[in-house]
């Protein structure tokens, strides 16, 4: 029998921590721990994989990490010419993409969101107090429609916000691979069990409560190597209206996707990736992303009984299908994104203290003026296999292709149709590989060579 002891972990703010340690092999079994920490577990399935792409970006007690292709279309959007950008909030919106649960995540011990959680209003005292719509906008200073500056912050006002997702007094088991499980008898035989995967798991995936306590080497499986089968996913209807066309270039020697040549629609589509929580990734995805830990934590959230554990019922639709944030509704949006609605009211005072509750309308995304999409268009784009998303030009084309050091002669143009199904597997590939178009569209190119 191994040594094993405990420890307590305590993090800077105090969320404490159980965990049980194998000494002899220096690995996490598991760890206990209360309301707090589980929270913030969960809190990960409400962020948007933009603001993921961002705090991994940064160096913390670890390395800056790469999160999959996700962190390269990121930076295609930090150094997009926002010209071609319906306004210049469509970049900030990327870049700081809001969470739809930001009200839940607010009210954490811990929260890593950074992302600003403002809201602002018209300076122009008749248009605050219009009883129909007054318009709310994401971002200070931004022109409201009676040509003032909306630079009031307000507060919105959420009713019955729970604080936080599962209920306080219950301790959770998580074990290294991060499943959460109620800390009763039953629940320890369980994990007993799972240690024995726990073992198979740490040749293949990341060992995450042993990297995260005992500061250990992340077992990190090489992008290059996973199986092509990960990216597989199930049938799904393909819905033929929404189907947006674009243009492979394939090196015919080995089948490698270099680039894709795309308008609009399929830019406003990657762009997208940015907006959607991780949780309701995992849910298009059927809780197989690949990222073994978030799986798992996914998995477990599904399998626990929300009346017991969670602070309300509803609570378990909101981690386990989060929503995106209002202003990211897109026109042509293949996937199946549901939209949070607005935080409905806010409330003002007048000068005789009466409180007044007025309902808002968020100006950052009029269709009038955004259209529902990001770029401007029409243009044509560069998308190369890692999501970074550059104008097209001749000259660019031909830098790049210099770059790969490929011959002419060995390229070949292909038009595919992308459609639900073919979109998903390009968002599952671009969590786990920085080769997203060449995981996720390979099957999909190789039919369009048979067709022909
Ligand atoms: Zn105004």
């Amino acid at each position: 029998m191994a040594a094993i002891e405990t420890q307590s972990v305590e993090q800077v703010d105090k969320v404490s921590l159980r965990v049980l340690v194998d000494k002899e092999r220096n690995r996490v079994l598991y760890a206990e721990a209360g309301k707090d920490f589980v929270d913030v577990l969960f809190s990960f399935l409400t962020l948007p994989l933009g603001t993921i792409a961002r705090l991994v970006s940064k160096d913390s007690n670890i390395e800056a990490v790469k999160f999959g292709s996700i962190s390269s279309l990121y930076q295609s959007v930090s150094k997009f010419d926002q010209q071609y950008l319906w306004s210049h909030t469509c970049k900030e919106m990327l870049l700081n993409p809001r969470n739809s649960m930001e009200d839940y995540c607010q009210k954490l011990k811990l929260n890593i969101d950074d992302t600003s959680m403002q809201y602002f209003v018209c300076e122009n005292w008749d248009c605050r107090r219009k009883n129909s719509g007054c318009r709310l906008s994401i971002f200070r200073n931004k022109i409201c429609y009676c040509g003032k500056v909306m630079n009031r912050e307000v507060f919105p006002e959420y009713p019955n916000l729970e604080n936080g997702f599962v209920k306080k007094n219950v301790t959770f088991i998580i074990s290294d691979d991060l499943y959460v499980m109620p800390n009763v008898f039953e629940a320890s035989l369980r994990l007993l069990k799972k240690v024995v995967d726990l073992l198979k798991l740490s040749l293949t995936s990341k060992a995450a409560l042993t990297s995260f306590i005992l500061k250990k080497n992340r077992f990190v499986v090489n992008p290059s190597r996973r199986n092509n089968l990960e990216f597989l996913i199930g049938e799904l209807p393909s819905d033929e209206d929404r189907q947006i066309s674009v243009k492979v270039t394939v090196q015919k020697s080995d089948e490698q996707i270099l680039f894709v040549e795309a308008g609009d629609d399929f830019v406003d589509f990657v762009y997208s990736f940015l907006t959607f929580p991780l949780g309701r990734v995992l849910h298009m995805l059927q809780g197989f992303s690949s990222l073994s830990c978030i799986d798992n934590l996914y998995k477990s959230l599904c399998d626990l009984s929300p009346d017991i554990y969670l602070m309300s019922q509803g609570l378990k639709d909101k981690l386990t299908k989060p929503l995106i944030a209002t202003q990211f509704e897109l026109i042509k949006q293949l996937l199946p994104i549901g939209v949070a609605t607005l935080p409905v009211n806010y409330c003002h005072t007048y000068y005789d203290h009466v409180k007044k509750f007025v309902p808002l309308e968020l100006a950052d995304h009029d269709p009038s003026i955004a259209k529902s999409s990001f770029v401007k268009g029409p243009s044509t784009y560069m998308v190369t296999d890692s999501l970074f998303v550059s104008l097209m030009s001749s000259i660019s084309t031909m830098l790049f292709l210099k770059r790969s050091k490929v011959r002419l002669s060995d390229l070949e143009e292909r038009v595919i149709k992308i459609g639900v199904k073919e979109g998903l597997s390009i968002l599952k590939a671009s969590l786990t590989s920085t080769s997203a178009l060449q995981c996720g569209l390979k099957k999909f190119i190789k039919t369009v060579k048979v067709e022909k």
